[in-house]
């Protein structure tokens, strides 16, 4: 794995931001207000545990920008949860909703905690404590959170009858990644990870590759990378490699086979979180090796799915000449360094907010089925969300073409101009 102690997402969000703004000669006013959120709360929930005495979790909510539609963004759980981290990643919703252009602007949240540590019971209160603290500031027309790293459909569920609670009503557009049947939709484990695929099937087409002749290495086993996985092999491409943690050697492994890795039997050996049995896989015949090498790997496409800083001034230099595309699933995996080396190798990016926003775009299909009360069936869901995607790809693909820009500038100028529009619109700046 790489770290960097240094790295702020935020640092990186902005310094992505003021190079695109520069670039569009964005006016100062404008660049003041788009370079930072326009809100963020900071809280206490105090818990009782389990054991009686009550704890004092820290809460946040930041909600970047609503200028196009309420924020959209989820809630993370995590024991090294920053302010910075939040308000780098709703920074990053806020451009991912416009890029692929949903009325809706950019949110996050947070709650500093170790949810490995926690009982069900602590957990659910955690979940409430956190909407009393901010009913008020969000809901259906105001912001929209969603499940994030270490929370899930029960967290959200929690979450929408405390809302209902306070407010007196039922509300399940106030908040998405519900379970199906209790105002969730189809198609939205699968959204992400298929979205991924959908911009990498689109770039192909681009380059005038054939997938089946492609093959692939991807960091991470999780959600993302599954179902990227699924859909990547239904197209007829090989992932010769994943990455992902191993919470036991509390290290990363890449686990390696040349002909092509076996989607349902590597399933049946992995955790919840995405982590791999490492004998167990051993036994089915894989190479493992360090964590770091799934960026060595001589393909055509690499897919960072995991977490962010990845892909680094030092991690870039170990990539394969053959490489043709880098998809980011994940968000932030790329550092600027890195960013200015595969510019000048001419590998075609496909951006975090624009390759992994299939999540939020069924997110806002989930939205939009939650407040009429009428839900769709899961080929209309995957058919919106292609169309939705491939549009958006298109679109910045375009603008790499005729401008000549590099795929992240491209996608930013778009995002940027369109929320900057609707700022100016309102008459905010
Ligand atoms: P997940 O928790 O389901 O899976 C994460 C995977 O990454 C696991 O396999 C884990 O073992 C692996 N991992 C963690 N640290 C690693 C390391 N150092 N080296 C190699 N592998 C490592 O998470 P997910 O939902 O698949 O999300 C992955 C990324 O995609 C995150 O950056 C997330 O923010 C982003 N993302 C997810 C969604 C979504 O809908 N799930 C939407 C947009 C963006």
């Amino acid at each position: 794995m790489s770290t960097n102690n240094s790295f702020n997402p935020f640092r990186m969000a902005q310094e992505q931001f003021d190079h695109v703004a520069d670039l569009i000669g964005l006016d100062q006013s404008t660049k003041e207000l788009l370079r930072v959120p326009m809100r963020e709360y900071h809280f206490s929930i105090p818990v009782k545990m389990d054991d009686g005495h009550v704890k004092v979790f820290r809460g946040y909510r930041c909600q970047h920008n609503d200028a196009r539609g309420p924020a959209k963004g989820g809630i993370r759980f995590h024991p090294q949860e920053t302010i910075d981290t939040v308000r780098a990643l709703s920074m990053w919703m806020t451009w991912k909703t416009a890029v692929v252009n949903l009325p809706l602007g950019g949110g996050k949240g947070g709650v500093i905690c170790d949810p490995h540590n926690l009982s069900m019971r602590e957990q659910e209160q955690i979940c409430r404590g956190w909407v009393r603290q901010i009913a008020k500031n969000i809901g259906p027309v105001s912001d929209v959170p969603a499940p994030d790293v270490m929370t899930n459909a029960q967290h959200m569920l929690w979450m929408m009858d405390e809302f209902e609670t306070i407010h007196g009503g039922r509300y399940p557009g106030f908040i998405t990644g519900k379970p199906v049947g209790m105002g969730g939709s189809l198609g939205r484990t699968e959204a992400t990870g298929y979205g991924v695929v959908y911009t990498i099937r689109e770039a192909l087409k681009e380059l005038k590759i054939d997938p089946k002749s492609t093959t692939a290495s991807i960091q991470g086993f999780g959600n993302v990378a599954q179902y990227a996985i699924e859909l990547y092999t239904q197209l007829g491409g090989t992932v010769i490699a994943v990455s992902c943690w191993d919470q036991k050697d509390q290290t990363s492994y890449t686990y390696k086979k040349n002909d092509g890795i076996e989607l349902k039997g590597l399933l049946e050996i992995t955790d919840r979180f995405g982590g791999i049995d490492k004998n167990k896989a051993q036994d089915l015949g894989y190479e493992i090796l360090d964590g770091d090498q799934w960026i060595e790997q001589e393909v055509d496409i690499l897919i960072p799915a995991a977490i962010e800083n990845q892909v680094t001034g030092e991690t870039i230099q170990k990539v394969s000449k053959k490489v043709k595309i880098i998809a980011e699933g994940a968000n932030g995996p790329t550092t600027p360094e890195a960013d200015a080396v595969i510019n000048e190798r001419n590998i075609f990016i496909i951006p975090d907010f624009l390759a992994n926003a299939g999540g939020v775009t069924c997110s806002y299909f989930e939205q939009v089925q939650s407040n009429t009360n009428y839900f769709w069936e899961k080929e209309e869901v995957l058919g919106k969300l292609d169309t939705k995607m491939t549009t958006a790809f298109i679109a910045v693909n375009e603008l790499v073409r005729s401008k000549n820009l590099y795929g992240r500038d491209a996608a930013y100028v778009i995002a940027i101009s369109r929320v900057a529009q609707a700022v100016k619109d309102r008459g905010w700046v």
